[in-house]
């Protein structure tokens, strides 16, 4: 579940809204559950954790600033329990007597990526340009100037190696849990020498993050739920065209021709044709049309290469 499907764009982030979006969305959910899907949800925390990065700047002088990989681990706490909380109390009104679990869950990657030398996720509040040269030279943070609202913390954003908590994800399917893992991405960490993990100041793209569970879990649907009905060709102009199917090799071609803007759809894109390289099915859609999408009725469905592509397809 993408960032909207938790608080829209523009509305205040009280707990109040974001409880009534999960609302929609868990009643979207537990409709694909009474169907007899088996579902592992991973969502979105740009807005959540942006929040709680600024709560630990406001509050300083009073309680110590934790770092990002808690504030991080935070906002999965807080959003799991939401959606733990309201699916289960969905399907419980619907008669049904599953439970559903949020899983803290930490995702490896390299120290190696290059990513790390190159931070460029922006995070968190917007600053003046003295006040962004002051935390650079203070916390020995990196800023950027953000369009024209200020400068504003990057960090970097490697690509996700493996996700630590995959065989408890596992287990818990088997035990007929509904799971919610790799919230935010998951928590970055990294794997000394000697087996041990260690949280580092990273984000992890969300998208990349479930489509790397969905393959270690063996899933056979990855399915991206955000706030557009299709994935569209020349988004935006008045000749946008929804794409019905996509192999992965055309998928390349139009992400290299610019149709997907970077760091909203174009993750999705790339998370989608690398599911369906590897075998599954990847399908984006709007939350609203999730059961559509399923049964092949909605959305933009992502097939290996030598399947069958209907007719809109290169
Ligand atoms: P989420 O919070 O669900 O991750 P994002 O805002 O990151 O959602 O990404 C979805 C957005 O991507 C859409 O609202 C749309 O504005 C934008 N977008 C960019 N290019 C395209 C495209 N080619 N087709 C559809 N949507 C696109
Ligand atoms: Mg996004």
């Amino acid at each position: 579940m993408g960032g909207n499907a938790i608080l829209q764009p523009k509305q205040e982030a009280t707990y109040a809204n974001q409880l009534a979006n999960v609302q929609r969305s868990c009643t979207v959910l537990a409709r694909l559950v009474e169907r007899g899907h088996r579902l592992v949800i991973t969502h979105g925390n740009g807005p959540q954790v942006g929040n709680l990065l600024r709560q630990q700047e406001e509050a300083q002088a009073v309680v110590p600033p934790l770092p990002l990989d808690v504030c991080t681990a935070q906002s999965q706490g807080f959003i799991g329990f939401m959606i733990q909380q309201l699916l289960r109390n969905e399907l419980a009104s619907g008669g049904s007597g599953r439970s559903v679990v949020s899983l803290i869950t930490r995702v490896e990657v390299s120290p190696d990526d290059p990513a790390f030398g190159n931070p460029s996720k922006p995070i968190g509040s917007f600053y003046t340009e003295e006040e962004a040269k002051r935390l650079m030279s203070e916390k020995g943070w990196q800023l950027k100037p953000d369009a024209n609202r200020g400068w504003r913390r990057v960090v970097p954003s490697p690509r996700p190696q493996a996700i630590v908590e995959a065989d408890v994800v596992r287990q818990l399917l088997e035990l007929n849990q509904i799971v919610i893992a790799c919230g935010g991405g998951g928590i970055p960490v990294v794997r000394q020498k000697d087996g041990i993990y260690a949280g580092i100041e990273a984000v992890i793209d969300k998208d990349f993050s479930s489509c790397r569970l969905a393959r270690e879990i063996q899933a056979d649907v990855l399915l991206i739920l955000t706030d557009v009905e299709h994935v569209y060709a020349d988004y935006g102009r008045p000749d946008q065209r929804p794409l019905a199917s996509l192999t992965p090799s055309s998928a390349v071609e139009y992400m290299e021709e610019g149709h997907f803007s970077q760091g909203s759809m174009r993750p999705k894109v790339e998370a989608a044709a690398s599911f369906a390289a590897q075998g599954g099915t990847a399908i984006i859609c709007s939350l609203d049309q999730a059961d559509l999408a399923l049964a092949g009725l909605a959305g933009t469905r992502f097939v290996p290469e030598t399947a069958e592509a209907p007719s809109d397809s290169r």
